[in-house]
């Protein structure tokens, strides 16, 4: 048996057995770095993956049924667009009032008339009602509305006084009242 062996195992034979495990050997090596290099460039935990790749040929298959679809660069464009689109979004929002679709910079609901924004006293650019500080000028905004600083000639940009104007009609009201 032995004998047999040893004649069929030819140099010719034994050659090309090695030329064939090299090339295996190549092969696996390869896979592995292969797997650990996409692996890192899809954002995924390319350490465990080297680990699983370690196992020839399951390794390489099991990461090729698993592996993360995006690539991590084409991840982070997607995060960004989207992000972009929100912004583009926030432009535009609904009267909290009456939910008529209004944009970022109207200051009334043109359907209800509900105010919607401040007008900075300096620039009069509209500003929203968290702000605490006009992002156009910088002129400081205290939380009933920006400083009284606006200069009097600017009396349609006022802001309508609620307390005053109240007051004003219901003198108004209780004046026929009385003279009923
Ligand atoms: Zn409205
Ligand atoms: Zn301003």
């Amino acid at each position: 048996m032995s004998e047999l062996l040893a004649q069929l195992w030819t140099p010719e034979l034994q050659a090309a057995f090695t030329a064939v495990v090299v090339l295996l050997v190549i092969l696996y090596v390869l896979s592995i770095v292969w797997v650990v290099r996409d692996a890192y460039l899809r954002g995924s935990y390319w350490y465990v993956w080297a680990i699983v790749s370690l196992v020839p040929l399951v390794g390489v298959i099991a990461y090729c049924l698993l592996r993360p679809p995006l690539l991590q660069i084409d991840r982070d464009e997607q995060e960004l667009e989207i992000a972009l689109k929100q912004r583009e979004l926030m432009k535009f929002g609904e009267c909290a009032n009456c939910g008529y679709p209004v944009e970022a910079d109207f200051v009334l609901c043109p359907n209800c008339h509900q105010r919607l924004k401040n007008l900075c006293g300096t620039c009069n650019h509209a500003l929203d009602p968290t702000w605490t500080v006009c992002p156009y000028c910088a002129t400081p905004v205290t939380a009933a509305g920006p400083r009284p600083r606006r200069a009097p000639q600017r009396g349609r940009t006022q802001q309508p006084q609620p307390p005053a104007a109240q007051q004003k009609r219901q003198a108004r009201g209780a004046q026929p009242d009385r003279a009923q």
